[in-house]
């Protein structure tokens, strides 16, 4: 019989996040403040102070408290699969398998950083968590780790987005969430932009400016990140540390490793445990994909930039497309985000990782065989990875080698399946990359001297 899952158990879940900082041959940039440029750490009355220890920690392994472990138990450790129909259905000689997020009851990884934010904040003695949400993961997440941790929640979500994808937005209220449409009368911020555009469709700038706000303004509250920080991606690493043990048992080793990046986080979360075998001499091939519509690092310059559109938040050393650039309207939301985290950024310019860039429709092509072939319907954002696997396989099948190659299937797409009727419908566009606004946007890089 051919296994198909690599199921480990409770007792096998790492207890300690892994912390690449402590291994990295050169270590991160500093982080810069937005107005006086000089090297700054997380803004206090936004982030709890055990949050900005992990952000610049150089220790190795950080302990996950056991509460955090308990709630991880509701869902982790998740499983390891051999995609065998997939192989078939391509007619490969490679192995392929997938680790699947998306059996956390918020549908992606998020849950696994949102569930450490929660507990840091509460511990501080945060009464409530404020932040904001494009299409509808981060606030899902953030949400449920909130009721599991009884906080208060309150999500800005952006306007179209509330208007346009209902479910998430009950979801959140479902687990007692307060979700508002941003911009909203409840900040200065919203107030202003309302007075000069009364239908103003909002952005994730627009509701960052508000959460940070309304966070900013009470002693109860912090405001969460779900992605691009240092903290978050280590929290996101107990997905490569139970993969690591369930390729253990399977016997196998990843020769190629394959992630969407938006942010990030998911991405790093499977491949940093593999970095140290890496750079001990081992010959893994680790690719993060993106779209072709907001492709930061094969398209951006390795560039100071802010870390927000509106050029308040810190500014931060990184692949970037420019804080002001705009992307086309991809179906992939999560993976809109105008620059790329600070640790993926350091790797890709160590040449530890690579990147490519996917179009659209192709990604939705891919992600049709993978659901007839696998039964998952997978979000568009791993789609994009899922592109690269396969493409990978039948490179396989022309050489006659046999690699294994790893996906890392980020979350579900039960939410997404408007984007899904679009595409069956043929009604998909595939957008060609503006570089000249990306050199526009570029012009408004903060002038920093180091
Ligand atoms: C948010 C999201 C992403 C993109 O964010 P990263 O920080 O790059 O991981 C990818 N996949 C899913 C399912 C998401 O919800």
């Amino acid at each position: 019989m051919e296994q198909t899952k690599f199921v480990i158990t409770e007792k096998d879940m790492p207890t300690a996040w892994y912390n690449v900082q402590a291994d990295l041959p050169e270590p991160l940039p500093p982080i810069l403040h937005p107005g006086t440029k000089e090297p700054t750490i997380l803004p206090p009355p936004l982030f709890p102070a055990a949050l900005n220890e992990q952000e610049f920690s150089t220790e190795r392994w950080i302990e996950i408290p056991e509460e955090v472990q308990s709630i991880l138990r509701l869902y982790r450790p998740t499983i390891l699969h051999r995609a065998h129909r997939l192989e078939k259905a391509l007619d490969t000689p490679a192995k392929i398998f997938y680790k699947y997020e998306g059996t956390s009851p918020a549908g992606s990884h998020k849950l696994n950083t949102a569930v450490a934010q929660a507990y840091y904040g509460k511990q501080a003695g945060a009464k409530r968590l404020v932040t904001e949400t494009g299409a509808g993961q981060w606030g899902s997440a953030l949400s449920m780790a909130c009721s599991f941790l009884g906080l208060e929640c309150k999500v800005y979500m952006v306007k179209v987005s509330y208007n346009q994808k209902p479910y998430r937005r009950i979801l959140m209220e479902t687990f007692g969430a307060q979700v508002l449409a941003s911009p909203s009368t409840d900040t200065q911020v919203g107030r202003n932009i309302l007075e000069k555009d009364p239908n103003s469709s909002g952005s994730l700038g627009i509701a960052i400016s508000e959460a940070v706000e309304d966070a900013f303004g009470r002693d109860d509250s912090f405001y969460n990140l779900g992605s691009v920080l240092n903290h978050v991606l280590m929290h996101q690493t107990v997905i490569g540390l139970e993969t690591k043990k369930q390729f253990e048992m399977a016997g196998e080793c990843p020769d190629i490793i394959v992630g969407c990046v938006g942010g990030g986080s998911n991405f790093a979360g499977l491949i940093l445990p593999y970095i140290p075998d890496k750079l001990g001499g081992k010959n893994v091939q680790i690719i993060a994909v993106e779209p072709t519509a907001c492709p930061s690092i094969t398209k951006g310059p390795l560039a100071w930039d802010y870390g927000d559109v509106a050029g308040m938040a810190p500014i931060a050393r990184m692949y970037t497309v420019g804080h002001s650039f705009v992307p086309p309207p991809v179906h992939a939301g999560g993976l809109r985000y105008h620059g790329m985290a600070p640790v993926v950024s350091h790797l890709a310019k160590l040449k530890l990782i690579e990147a490519r860039a996917e179009h659209q429709i192709a990604i939705f092509n891919s992600a049709v065989t993978f659901a007839k072939a696998e039964g998952i319907i997978p979000a568009p954002e791993p789609s994009h990875a899922i592109k690269v696997v396969i493409d990978e396989a039948n490179k396989c099948k022309e050489s006659g080698e046999k690699k294994t190659i790893l996906l890392g299937l980020s979350g579900h797409g039960h939410f997404d399946l408007s984007a899904y009727e679009e595409y069956l419908a043929g009604n998909l566009q595939d957008y060609e990359f503006p570089t000249e606004k990306m050199q526009e946007a570029l012009k408004e890089l903060p002038q920093v001297e180091v």
